[in-house]
């Protein structure tokens, strides 16, 4: 069987490369002379993954030249206790954005607590006006783990235009604005969005120029059904019971069929946190001018 020389797309570098450029827009940036731009985390209860990703966001910030501040709220805090702390936020002139980590308790309603982000402080992108200013292609923060796919496909100069993208999950924070990412002016694929009642999967991704794989389930998409030289960015973080953390696609099977594919670890979620950064930064010259 014919073999392709297939690149791996190192989300780590992309990512590194642009909280450098944000590092030095942060250090040069006459307005933020004034201070630096600033992201609140909030965290309500103690999930330890959640833990896990708001420090590393918060050390990535460091990183960057970003301040942060935790927000930490105990399990049992109830809707209106989060409204009043995210509203709060929204008032302090020092804050530039805002990122409720989720998922939250089972008690309480995420999408209740989203509304109650500013949509000027949106940095994850989430707040129904900042997803309706997406699909109006108006400008706004987009989600960071589809921004985080396009702006690596930019960097490794994969061309969209008039290529069939095939988008695999159907979530709002996933695979609805990355649909909407890929088919945007600009951009140009045709786009399918697939989920867990297309009929056909394993054909349908034969199609795909583009494979887009969020739908997390270990190994799920195998290097059969790939599209001999087709890009393939593997969104999923699954963790198998040792312990290993494998992406939603058959990585070494896909290998020598995908013509670049991403890694996972290393691949789509570095980006995801970088975009938050870069979202914070915008978010930031906009209030300083
Ligand atoms: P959700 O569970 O919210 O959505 C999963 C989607 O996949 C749903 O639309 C579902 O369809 C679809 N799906 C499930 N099973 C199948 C199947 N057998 N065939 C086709 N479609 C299927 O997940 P998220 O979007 O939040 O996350 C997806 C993955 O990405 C997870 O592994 C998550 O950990 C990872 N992730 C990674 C990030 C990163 O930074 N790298 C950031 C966010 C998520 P239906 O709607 O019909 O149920």
């Amino acid at each position: 069987m014919l073999t392709m020389d297939t690149v791996k797309i190192s989300g780590k570098e992309i990512s590194q490369q642009l909280r450098g450029e944000l590092k030095k827009e942060i250090e040069n940036a006459i307005c933020f002379q004034k201070r630096a731009p600033k992201l609140a985390a909030v965290l309500v209860g103690a999930f330890a993954p959640s833990k896990i990703y708001v420090a590393a966001k918060e050390k990535a910030c460091k990183e960057t030249g970003i301040a942060s501040q935790l927000y930490q709220l105990p399990e049992s805090t109830s809707q209106d206790q989060l409204h009043d702390c995210l509203e709060s936020l929204n008032l302090d002139p020092t804050i530039d954005g805002i990122l409720l980590q989720l998922p939250l308790p089972g008690h309480l309603d995420e999408n209740q607590a989203i509304l109650h982000i500013h949509p000027d402080k949106d940095v994850d992108g989430l707040h129904p006006i900042s997803l309706g200013r997406l699909l109006s292609g108006q400008p706004g923060f987009r989600p960071c783990t589809p921004s985080g796919v396009m702006h690596m496909l930019h960097e490794t100069g994969v061309s969209m235009k008039w290529k069939h993208a095939v988008v695999i999950g159907r979530s709002t924070i996933v695979g609805k604005p990355m649909a909407l990412l890929l088919a945007e002016k600009g951009a140009d694929c045709t786009v399918t969005l697939a989920h867990s009642q297309t009929q056909n999967l394993p054909e349908l991704c034969q199609k795909a120029d583009i494979l887009i794989a969020a739908l997390g389930k270990p190994e799920f998409v195998r290097g059969s059904w790939l599209k001999p030289g087709s890009v393939v960015i593997d969104v999923g973080i699954n963790r198998l019971g040792d312990g290993k953390i494998v992406g939603d696609v058959a990585f070494d099977e896909a290998f020598g069929v995908a013509s670049a594919i991403t890694p996972v670890p290393g691949g789509v979620g570095p980006m995801t946190i970088a975009m938050l950064l870069k979202n914070t930064v915008d978010s930031a010259k906009k209030r300083l001018g």
